[in-house]
C-alpha cells in the first residue's frame, strides 16, 4: 500500500521530467545591441534581427519600485506560486462558467512570458500547454530571472519590446532612473499597448496611470505623500530617437560580438563627443580643397585603452564614404615608420642622433628617392634627418639595417597588412611603399609613450575575457607589455619628435595658438591621398588621418598643414599642458662628446666637439674619421701613395675624407670644399677600391627608347680630376665626372664603362629597346 502511495504521488513528477525532456523549453529571445560608453551611458543602440527595439534588461536594473509595482499590478504571489496560481485560476474558472465570458486574471508572470514567447490562439487547450510550459520555465529559471524575461518580452506598441526599450525611447533613460510615475506608466500600457499609445494619448494615459497610482495607495504599498507626488507629475513621454554616438565602433564590435546584448566599451563620452565634432567640423573646412574625409583614434597610454573612436568626418554622409571605418583602412604611411627605422637603428647600435648622413641625391641600385621639399641639406645629423623627416637618409639607414629587420619589428608590432606584403617590401617602404592602418601606427606610436613598450588596444572591459578580434594580443605570454624597442631608445625618438621644426608646423601656424606640448610626427603618402599626424604625451597617443576614402590625391594634403592643426586641436582640447609630467631619459642612456662633424668618438684632429646621447654597450664606438692624411709635394698639387712617396721633400696634411656622393653634390652646387690633389701620375699602383661608381644608366636595366639620348653619370673618389666613357669598348669621350652626358645607345645588349684618370674601371650592361 505505501509504495502504492508513493508512486502514486512520484509519477506524475516524473511524467514532467519525461515531456520536459522530449519538449524542452528553449528561451533565446533575440535581443538588440546596446553599446555603453565607459561611464555606463548608452553610446548606440541597434535593432535586433527582428528589426525591434528589445532592450536586454540587467537584473540590477529592476529597481525594489519596479519590482514592487509590477508584481503589485500583475501578479502579487509572483515569488510564492509554482508558475501556476491554483487559487486565482479557481476564482477564474468559477468567474467564467458563471459571466460565461474569458477574462485572463488568473494568467500569473509566468504564463505571460510563455504567452510572449509562444503565442498561441486563445483556447482552453492551449490554456493547458501554456500551464505545462510555466512549469518547465519555474523548473529551468530563477524567479528573477523570470521576471527579467517578462521585463524584456513585455509590448509598448510598434517595434518597442521590454520595459528597458520604452524606458529609453520615451523617457530617455535607463529604468533605474525612473520615477514611481514613470514606472506606473510604463506597467499599464503593456496590457493594452495600441490604445495606450505613449506619446500620442499622455492625457488619457494619465488618467489610468492615476487611478492605478490611488490602487497602490489603498494597497499601502508606498507612503501617501510619495503617491500623491506621482500623481501630480506631469507625464513627459515622447518618443526619443535611440542613440547613435560613436557608430564605426558600435559597429565594429557588433558584428565582433554576435549575440551579445550589452557591450561595455572603454569610450569616455565627452571626449567621443568632442573628437566626433571637432573632426566633422574640421572636415567641412577643407570641403573647398576636395578634402573630404578624417579619422581619429585618442588612447590612454596608462591603460591602453581607447578613449575615443571617429573612423570618418560624417558617418550619415553616403557621398563621402561615411560609413567607412579609417582607423582600419588600410593605407600607404607616408613618412610615419621613419620614427620606427630610427629607433632601431639606435637599438642595433648603427648610429645616434648627432651621427652624420648626408642627404644629397643617392642611387639606391634604380631608386632614386627625392625629398618632399625636393631639395638636399647635404651633410645632415641622424636627428635633423628624422626632425625633418628627410628621405634619402632614411632610405640610407634602412639600406644598412636591411629592410627584412624592419619588417620583422613590424611583424611584432602586428602590422597586418605588412605581414602579407612581407616578401615584396624593399627600401622604398620607408617613404610610404606599403600598408598600414591608422589604429596599427597609433598603438605604435603607444609603444613609444610607453619606454617602448607594445601593448594591445582595448576597446571593451571585457577585452581580456575574449579573443573575438584578430588585433587584440590572445597568447597570454604576449599579454605582458612586450618590449619593442628599448627605454632609452623610445626617449632618444620621444626627445627628437618634441622638437619644433618648420616643416612639421603648419605653414598657417600663428603665435597666438596654443602649442601642446607633444611628441609628434607626420606622414604624406605618394600622390598626396594622406595626411597622418600621430602624437603623444605621457598621457594620451592622438592618431590622425586626413583624406579621401576614393584615393583622390589633393596637392594640398599634406601631414604637417592639413593633420597636424586637427591633432594640437584634439590635444589642446584633451590634455592642453599635462600635468602627468615629461618623458625622463632612460637607465643605460649617457651623453658623451663626439665629433660634430661625423658623430663618431673625436680623433686627436676632431676640434669641434658637441655633447651627443649614447646607450650604453650598443651604440657605436667608432673613431672619428671626418678628415684623413694624405701625403703632398709642398705645393700641394699633387698627392703620393705609399708606393710612390719620394724619400724627401713632401709633406703630411689632412684633408676630409668625403663619401662620393657628397663630392657630386659639393660639385653640381658648386659648394666650396677641399680637394684631395690628384694623385701622383707617375706612380705604377692601382688602387682597386675607389672606383667611379656608375649612378646612370642603371646596370641590368631595359630602356625603352623612342629616339631619345641616355644619361651617363657617375660618382668619382675625391682625387679623380677626369673620367672616361666606354660603350661597347669604344672610347666615346673624357670628360669630367661630376658632368652627366648624353649619348644615344646602339640596340639590343650595349656594355657602358667609366675609368677614372687612375686606371680604375666599371663596367655596367644595359638593354636598349627601340619603341615606335
Ligand atoms: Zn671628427
Ligand atoms: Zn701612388
Amino acid at each position: 500500500m505505501k509504495k502504492r502511495a508513493f508512486w502514486l504521488i512520484i509519477s506524475p513528477f516524473l511524467l514532467f521530467l519525461l515531456v520536459d525532456f522530449a519538449f524542452p523549453f528553449k528561451v533565446k529571445p533575440s535581443y538588440s545591441t546596446l553599446v555603453y560608453a565607459a561611464d555606463g551611458t548608452v553610446l548606440h543602440a541597434f535593432l535586433n534581427e527582428e528589426d525591434k527595439w528589445r532592450l536586454y534588461t540587467e537584473l540590477e536594473e529592476i529597481t525594489p519600485t519596479l519590482r514592487q509595482t509590477i508584481l503589485q499590478k500583475e501578479d502579487k504571489y509572483f515569488y510564492y506560486h509554482f508558475g501556476i496560481n491554483p487559487v486565482s485560476l479557481g476564482k477564474a474558472f468559477l468567474r467564467n462558467t458563471i459571466s460565461g465570458k474569458r477574462t485572463s486574471g488568473a494568467s500569473t508572470i509566468t504564463m505571460q512570458v510563455v504567452r510572449l514567447l509562444e503565442p498561441r490562439k486563445r483556447t482552453y487547450g492551449s490554456k493547458l500547454i501554456e500551464m505545462g510550459r510555466s512549469l518547465q520555465l519555474e523548473l529551468h529559471y530563477s524567479k528573477d530571472e523570470i521576471l527579467q524575461l517578462y521585463l524584456n518580452l513585455i509590448p509598448y506598441g510598434s517595434n518597442i519590446e521590454g520595459m528597458k526599450s520604452a524606458s529609453m525611447l520615451y523617457f530617455g533613460k535607463p529604468p533605474q532612473l525612473l520615477s514611481l510615475a514613470e514606472i506606473t506608466t510604463l506597467t499599464i500600457i503593456p496590457n493594452r499597448p495600441s490604445s495606450l499609445r505613449l506619446g500620442q494619448k499622455n492625457a488619457y494615459i494619465t488618467q489610468e496611470r492615476n487611478k492605478w497610482l490611488r490602487r497602490f495607495g489603498q494597497a499601502n504599498l508606498f507612503d501617501k505623500q510619495v503617491i500623491e507626488d506621482a500623481i501630480s507629475e506631469p507625464l513627459n513621454a515622447y518618443r526619443r530617437e535611440a542613440p547613435k554616438a560613436a557608430p564605426h565602433l558600435a559597429l565594429r564590435l557588433k558584428k565582433e560580438n554576435k549575440g551579445v546584448p550589452i557591450i561595455r566599451t572603454t569610450l569616455v563620452p565627452n571626449r567621443q563627443a568632442q573628437a566626433e565634432q571637432m573632426t566633422r567640423n574640421y572636415v567641412n573646412r577643407l570641403r573647398g580643397l576636395n578634402i573630404h574625409n578624417a579619422a581619429v583614434i585618442v588612447v590612454n597610454n596608462q591603460t591602453m585603452k581607447v578613449e575615443a573612436y571617429v573612423g570618418s568626418a560624417d558617418f550619415n554622409n553616403p557621398y563621402d564614404g561615411g560609413q567607412v571605418d579609417g582607423i582600419r583602412a588600410v593605407r600607404s604611411p607616408g613618412s610615419t615608420l621613419k620614427p620606427l627605422l630610427y629607433a632601431v637603428a639606435f637599438d642595433k647600435g648603427l648610429i645616434t642622433p648627432k651621427s652624420a648622413v648626408n642627404d644629397v641625391p643617392t642611387n639606391f641600385g634604380g631608386f632614386e628617392p627625392e625629398n618632399f621639399d625636393r631639395r638636399f641639406n647635404g651633410k645632415v645629423t641622424v636627428e635633423f634627418a628624422l626632425a625633418n623627416s628627410l628621405n634619402i637618409p632614411a632610405v640610407k639607414v634602412l639600406q644598412n639595417m636591411t629592410p627584412s629587420v624592419l619588417i620583422e619589428y613590424l611583424k611584432k608590432a602586428d602590422f597586418q597588412t605588412v605581414k602579407k606584403q612581407s616578401k615584396d617590401l624593399g627600401l622604398s617602404m620607408i617613404l610610404g611603399g606599403c600598408g598600414v592602418t591608422l589604429e596599427e601606427l597609433t598603438r605604435l606610436f603607444a609603444s613609444f609613450a610607453n619606454e617602448g613598450r607594445l601593448q594591445g588596444l582595448h576597446y571593451t572591459t571585457a577585452d581580456y575575457k575574449s579573443a573575438s578580434s584578430s588585433f587584440r594580443i590572445t597568447n597570454p605570454e604576449q599579454r605582458k607589455p612586450d618590449p619593442l624597442i628599448s627605454p632609452e631608445s623610445a626617449f632618444l625618438i620621444t626627445n627628437i619628435l618634441t622638437q619644433i621644426t618648420p616643416p612639421d608646423l603648419p605653414n598657417n601656424f600663428d603665435n597666438t595658438y596654443h602649442l601642446p606640448r607633444i611628441a609628434w610626427k607626420t606622414g604624406t603618402s605618394y600622390g598626396k591621398k594622406d595626411a597622418w599626424s600621430i602624437g603623444y604625451n605621457k598621457h594620451y597617443t592622438v592618431g590622425v588621418w586626413i583624406g579621401n576614402f576614393s584615393g583622390m590625391g589633393v596637392p594640398e594634403l599634406n601631414g604637417a598643414n592639413i593633420a597636424t592643426p586637427l591633432l594640437f586641436d584634439i590635444f589642446n582640447a584633451l590634455d592642453y599642458n599635462s600635468p602627468t609630467g615629461w618623458f625622463k631619459p632612460a637607465a643605460d642612456l649617457t651623453q658623451r662628446k663626439v665629433c660634430a662633424e661625423s658623430g663618431d668618438i673625436p680623433s686627436d684632429f676632431c676640434q669641434h666637439q658637441i655633447l651627443d646621447y649614447a646607450i650604453m654597450g650598443i651604440s657605436p664606438t667608432r673613431k672619428c674619421q671626418h678628415l684623413k692624411w694624405v701625403f703632398t709635394d709642398p705645393a700641394a698639387h699633387l698627392s703620393y701613395c705609399t708606393e710612390c712617396l719620394p724619400d724627401s721633400g713632401y709633406v703630411r696634411k689632412l684633408y676630409p675624407s668625403l663619401a662620393p656622393e657628397l663630392i657630386a653634390y659639393n660639385e653640381l652646387n658648386r659648394i666650396p670644399y677641399q680637394r684631395i690633389p690628384p694623385h701622383n701620375a707617375a706612380c705604377t699602383r692601382v688602387l682597386e677600391v675607389g672606383a667611379p661608381i656608375i649612378v646612370s644608366p642603371n646596370d641590368g636595366s631595359e630602356y625603352f627608347l623612342e629616339g631619345q639620348q641616355l644619361q651617363l653619370a657617375c660618382q668619382a673618389a675625391n682625387d679623380v680630376r677626369e673620367v672616361y666613357w666606354y660603350v661597347n669598348d669604344q672610347l666615346l669621350q673624357k670628360a669630367n665626372p661630376q658632368t652627366p652626358l648624353f649619348f644615344t645607345p646602339p640596340l639590343g645588349k650595349v656594355k657602358i664603362s667609366c675609368s677614372d684618370d687612375k686606371g680604375r674601371n666599371t663596367d655596367i650592361k644595359i638593354n636598349v629597346i627601340a619603341v615606335n
